[in-house]
């Protein structure tokens, strides 16, 4: 048997664990309830004004987000955030059977919990993410002490409030405490984007990514995506979030997203178009069907928010008039909006919190009734966050989080993509010549050489080759061998530098880039001159 044939042999086992959780008569066996699926309860209208068994109103999720990234009324975002989580009190018994059965699938493809299962997709051992998660969340610990501080400061004067020693979950502008738009602050660069429509903003996506060299998107795409808000007599409903699905692994791809107004979105309508392209990309005969699905989850997760941080930079947004012209940007406020935002924040959400709660449930068999005690400690712990009162253990407020419903034990992905994306990142700034020319202008220039698609047709077999190749090998070595990313390098004993391949190593090499004078790094490490090492990379102590 060819390694190719093992891989994809390899695949259709993995698959077939994954799918357990929905498909399997053992699976509806072992949900044990005929009540509505798992994405109905956390699609649903949440009642806010309870009164006994009745519920006197009910809103979408959408409008609950809406208010906690609006209200100034600290009583009425206490409600709406206590009442975000009812759905946990449902989801918390299907979550342990669910639980049991994913490590008894796991058990049976011989790996010892299906955290097990899900991180040998990185070629990697638990031990080896759990550590790799933990000096992520150490590295970043500093810089996010100092983000948190400054947020309290904000936000208490924003609520007229005592500045409190741990954030208020309910004071945060958004459900989970994952991202902090604003940063205590209402309002991001958007205005420019009143009077434009939903269409305007997913056809501006498609326009950006055109630009730096991606194919147009086919008509399919446009007729068999789902991209607007239901009309009320829809007759059906909708999942909340965005979501972009490779149906049949070629020309079928379909994003879901419900586009209103809001900067938020116009930066969404970015990130899934990015995720479709890539998917796209991997459309190709030279790539075995089961194979077709990206270097790993993470790579997909970052190419996608490395075309929606092209997207946030201000030339583009002020050649869209996004920005209003003449007005000026704080680049000092911009760093903190994507430190709060859409960077460091995230680290020790998706790193330590979510990750550590999963390997509780999964490695550890934590019994039910700990749950959400364990999970506000880690919380309280590692995001500095606590309830506005103590939550009962009858729920399980992280069960409703649909990440850990549709994509169980994987949300170190989150924080890998962060990584991967910074890596990205700093290559396009490396390849750049010309002082002062924004990310958007590195894109554009490199988009032919350095993503999977581009306009030249050689090195785009060439590269999709590579990646059949390379999954063969171990999929963590996709992306050097696809050219997507710099070739990493190890610093030996003897101080040179030279290529490693594998995920982890990549990752090792880059935290020690990131940190030279610490390292002592050799002075030539090629591909990343020194110069370059520390762009758009926070720089703080080890923690
Ligand atoms: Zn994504």
């Amino acid at each position: 048997m060819s390694d190719v044939e093992f891989r994809q042999l390899d695949k259709i086992l993995l698959l077939a664990a994954e799918s357990s959780r929905d498909h399997s008569r053992g699976g509806r066996k072992a949900s044990g309830n005929r009540g509505p699926c798992a994405f109905s309860v956390v699609s649903a209208p949440i009642c806010v004004d309870r009164r006994g068994e009745h519920c006197a109103k009910a809103i979408p999720p959408a409008e609950v987000d809406e208010i906690l990234l609006r209200s100034r009324d600290l009583a009425e975002r206490r409600r709406v955030w206590e009442a975000s989580r009812q759905p946990g009190v449902a989801l918390k018994r299907r979550s342990r059977n669910w639980r049991d059965l994913r490590n008894r699938v796991a058990a049976e493809l011989g790996y010892s919990s299906y955290l097990h299962l899900q991180v040998a997709d990185y070629g990697m051992t638990v031990p080896e993410m759990m550590q790799l998660m933990d000096r992520t969340t150490r590295d970043f610990a500093p810089l996010y002490r100092q983000l948190h501080a400054s947020a309290r400061r904000r936000l208490a004067a924003r609520y007229r409030q005592p500045v409190p020693r741990r954030m208020p979950a309910h004071w945060l502008p958004e459900r989970w405490g994952q991202r902090w738009p604003g940063g205590g602050r209402i309002g991001q660069p958007g205005e420019g984007l009143r009077g434009k429509s939903p269409e305007w903003m997913v056809r501006q996506a498609e326009r950006f990514s055109t630009s730096i060299g991606f194919p147009a998107l086919p008509a399919t795409f446009w007729e068999r995506s789902d991209l607007y808000p239901l009309a009320r007599d829809a007759g059906r409903q909708k999942r909340s979030g965005s979501w972009t699905v490779h149906i049949d692994r070629d020309q079928d791809v379909r994003t879901l997203l419900s586009l209103g107004p809001g900067f938020r979105l116009f930066q969404v309508s970015h990130h899934e178009l990015g995720h479709a392209h890539y998917d796209f990309a991997y459309a190709h005969p030279g790539v075995p069907y089961l194979l077709r699905d990206g270097a790993n989850r993470a790579f997909h997760e970052a190419i996608a928010e490395l075309i929606a941080a092209a997207a946030r930079q201000e030339p583009y947004l002020r050649s869209l008039g996004v920005i209003a012209p003449g007005r000026p940007m704080d680049a000092t406020e911009r760093l903190l909006d994507e430190a709060l935002d859409n960077g460091v924040v995230g680290i020790p959400w998706a790193a330590a919190a979510v990750n550590l709660f999963e390997y509780d449930l999964y490695e550890k068999k934590l019994p039910a009734e700990q749950w959400n005690r364990r999970w506000w400690e880690l919380v309280a712990r590692y995001q500095g966050i606590e309830p506005p009162a103590p939550r009962a253990e009858a729920s399980c407020d992280i069960c409703s989080k649909a990440q850990l419903i549709e994509r169980p034990a994987q949300y170190y992905d989150y924080a890998l993509a962060l990584l991967i994306r910074y890596q990205l990142h700093d290559y396009n700034r490396a390849q750049d010549s010309a002082p002062g020319s924004a990310q958007l202008q590195l894109l554009r220039e490199s988009a032919g050489r350095q993503m999977v698609v581009g306009h030249d047709e050689r090195r785009r077999h060439a590269a999709l080759a590579a990646t059949a190749a390379g999954q063969n090998r171990g999929r963590s070595q996709l992306a050097r061998d696809a050219g997507l990313l710099p070739a990493a390098h190890r610093v030996s004993g003897q101080g040179e530098c030279r290529p490693a391949g594998g995920l982890g190593v990549r990752l090792r090499c880059w935290e020690r880039l990131r940190f030279p004078a610490e390292r002592s790094l050799p002075p030539a490490c090629p591909s990343v001159p020194a110069a370059r090492r520390c762009v758009a990379l926070p720089r703080h102590p080890r923690g």
